[in-house]
């Protein structure tokens, strides 16, 4: 079976977040996952899949990290702190 994502090497991981076989090349040993995974994970925590990004500092975070404060706007938790203070 070839990886999923080059099309050419050989499979040797299965990502943990998405299931997809990959190669050597396309995994991240450290965290289980594959490089589109990582690409796409949380910036701030590195656990979850990003949903967005914070307006104030552009990290991409996911939905435990984020906080929603309109519709279409979110901001870390760090952000959202420093705010206040
Ligand atoms: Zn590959
Ligand atoms: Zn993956
Ligand atoms: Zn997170
Ligand atoms: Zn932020």
């Amino acid at each position: 079976m070839s990886c999923e994502i080059c099309g050419f090497k050989q499979a040797v991981h299965e990502c943990k977040i998405c299931g997809r076989r990959v190669c050597y090349d396309d995994y991240n040993t450290e965290k289980g996952i594959c490089s589109v995974c990582e690409s796409a994970l949380c910036q701030i925590c590195g656990k979850y899949l990003s949903i967005s990004t914070c307006i104030s500092c552009g990290r991409q975070g996911c939905e435990e990290c984020l906080v929603e404060i309109s519709q279409v706007e979110y901001m870390c938790l760090d952000c959202l702190k420093k705010k206040k203070v």
